[in-house]
C-alpha cells in the first residue's frame, strides 16, 4: 500500500534522542531553547516558544490577546478542527469564513462578510501549506483593531513574497505532528517578534511560573518561584526538542523533494483534466498536503475505495469544522465554497522517500478509478 504520508526519520533523531535521555535532563531544558531559537530564525520570528503542540500553542496566542467570553474570533470552517476548537477553549466564540477556492484559505473578502462589533481577531490558516495572502488581509484588519492570528500548523518552508511564512507575524502557531513536514511526536511552536509577548507566552506555557523550572534548576541554590497568574502545563520536552534540532536540518531537502514530486504529480495530471493545488501568485507552498478536485459528481468515497483496490492509500479532502456533531447547532453563515471543497477534493500520497514509479501508480491508480466510473472530465 502507497501511504499518504510518512514522516522522513532516521537514525540520526533516534541518536538525538537518546543523547538527550542520556543527558539525564528529558523535560524542557537546554534543547528547547535551542530548537526555539533555530526554529524562529528559520521562519523569519524574533522569538519561538515552544509548546505541547500547535493547538496548544493557538489556545495561548488567543488566551495572550485577553481574548474570551462575549469575543468573536473569525476562523475559516475549512480547517482541522482544532483552529476552531482552540477559540472555544477561550471562551469566546469562532465565526467560520468562507474560503478562496483556489488556496482554500480565508481573505479579506470572506472574512467581511461575518465580521460584527465583537469581532477581535482572524485565525487565518495557510492551509495545507499553501500560504495566504496575509498582507492583504492585515490591511484590512489592522484600521478596525482585529488581530491576525496565523495558525500556520502545516506551513514550515512555504514562502510569501519571497520570505518565509512567518516573517512578520503578529502570532503564528505551528505544528510538529507526524502528518506535517517536521515532526518531533506531538509538539508545536508559537512565534512572535514581540519580547513582551514571548516572556508572557513561556510563562503562560509553564504554570505562570516567575522562573522556569530548567533556570531554577540552572541557578542553583535557593530561587523561589511564583506564581504569576493561572495558567498551562504546555510544555514541549528536551528530547522532542532533540528531535526537532535533527528535523529542522532537514528542512530545505524536505521541502525541495516535496516540490519536486508535485511539479511530477501537475505534468502526469495533466492528461487527465483535474484541479490540482499549486502555489498562488504571491508565494510558494511546501506541499504539505497534494490535493486534487475531483469532477462535480463524482463519488469520492467510490474514488477512495478503488484507489485502495489499486494499492494506493488516499484522504478526504480538508476537513470542514462547521459539519462535524462538534458544532451542531452552531450558528453560521453559508460557506458555498468550504462546502464544495470539503466534498469534492481527495488528498493524493506525497512523501519524502516517494518513488517515481509509485507516483505513476497513483496517476494510473486515479485514471483507472475515475474511467471505471465514467468520471473524467475529458472522456
Ligand atoms: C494539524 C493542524 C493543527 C493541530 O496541530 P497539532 O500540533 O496536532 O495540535 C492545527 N491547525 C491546522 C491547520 C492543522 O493542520
Amino acid at each position: 500500500m502507497i501511504p499518504v504520508m510518512r514522516p522522513l526519520l532516521g537514525e540520526e533523531e533516534a541518536l538525538a534522542a537518546a543523547e538527550a535521555v542520556r543527558s539525564g535532563w528529558v523535560a524542557q531544558g537546554p534543547r528547547v531553547r535551542e530548537f526555539e531559537e533555530a526554529f524562529a530564525a528559520s521562519v523569519g520570528a524574533s522569538h519561538g516558544v515552544a509548546v505541547s503542540s500547535c493547538t496548544t500553542g493557538l489556545h495561548l496566542a488567543v488566551h495572550l490577546l485577553g481574548i474570551g467570553p462575549g469575543d468573536e474570533v473569525v476562523v475559516p470552517s475549512l480547517s482541522f478542527i482544532a483552529t476552531a476548537n482552540a477559540v472555544r477553549y477561550t471562551g469566546a466564540t469562532p465565526v467560520f469564513a468562507d474560503v478562496e477556492a483556489g488556496t482554500g484559505n480565508i481573505s479579506a473578502s470572506t472574512v467581511e462578510p461575518v465580521l460584527t462589533e465583537r469581532t477581535r481577531a482572524v485565525m487565518v490558516v495557510h492551509q495545507a501549506g499553501v500560504p495566504a495572502d496575509v498582507d492583504a488581509l492585515k490591511a484590512f484588519c489592522e484600521p478596525r483593531g482585529i488581530a491576525v492570528i496565523e495558525d500556520a500548523a502545516c506551513a514550515a518552508g512555504s514562502t510569501y513574497k519571497g520570505k518565509p511564512v512567518g516573517t512578520n507575524a503578529l502570532l503564528a502557531a505551528w505544528s510538529f505532528h507526524p502528518r506535517k513536514l517536521l515532526t518531533t511526536g506531538e509538539g508545536g511552536m508559537v512565534t512572535t517578534d514581540d519580547p513582551d509577548w514571548a516572556v508572557r507566552l513561556k510563562r503562560l506555557r509553564e504554570h505562570g511560573m516567575s522562573v522556569s523550572a530548567a533556570d531554577r534548576h540552572n541557578g542553583g541554590s535557593a530561587v523561589i518561584e511564583q506564581y504569576l497568574e493561572t495558567a498551562f502545563n504546555y510544555r514541549m520536552t528536551d528530547i522532542q526538542a532533540a528531535v526537532g534540532l535533527v528535523q529542522l536540518s532537514k528542512l530545505d531537502a524536505i521541502i525541495a523533494r516535496r516540490r519536486e514530486l508535485a511539479a511530477r504529480y501537475h505534468e502526469l495530471l495533466a492528461d487527465t483534466g483535474l484541479t490540482a493545488v499549486m502555489d498562488p501568485e504571491y508565494g510558494t507552498t511546501n506541499y504539505q498536503s497534494f490535493w486534487v478536485w475531483l469532477p462535480e459528481g463524482a463519488d469520492r468515497q467510490e474514488v477512495l475505495a478503488g484507489l485502495a483496490e489499486r494499492g494506493v492509500s488516499a484522504r478526504r479532502g480538508i476537513m470542514a469544522s462547521h459539519l462535524e456533531p462538534a458544532y451542531e447547532g452552531h450558528p453560521c453563515a453559508e460557506l458555498p465554497v468550504t462546502e464544495a471543497f470539503t466534498a469534492r477534493t481527495l488528498i493524493l500520497p506525497l512523501f519524502h522517500d516517494m518513488t517515481e514509479s509509485e507516483q505513476d501508480t497513483v496517476v494510473s491508480a486515479l485514471s483507472e478509478t475515475l474511467h471505471t466510473s465514467r468520471l473524467t472530465v475529458r472522456g
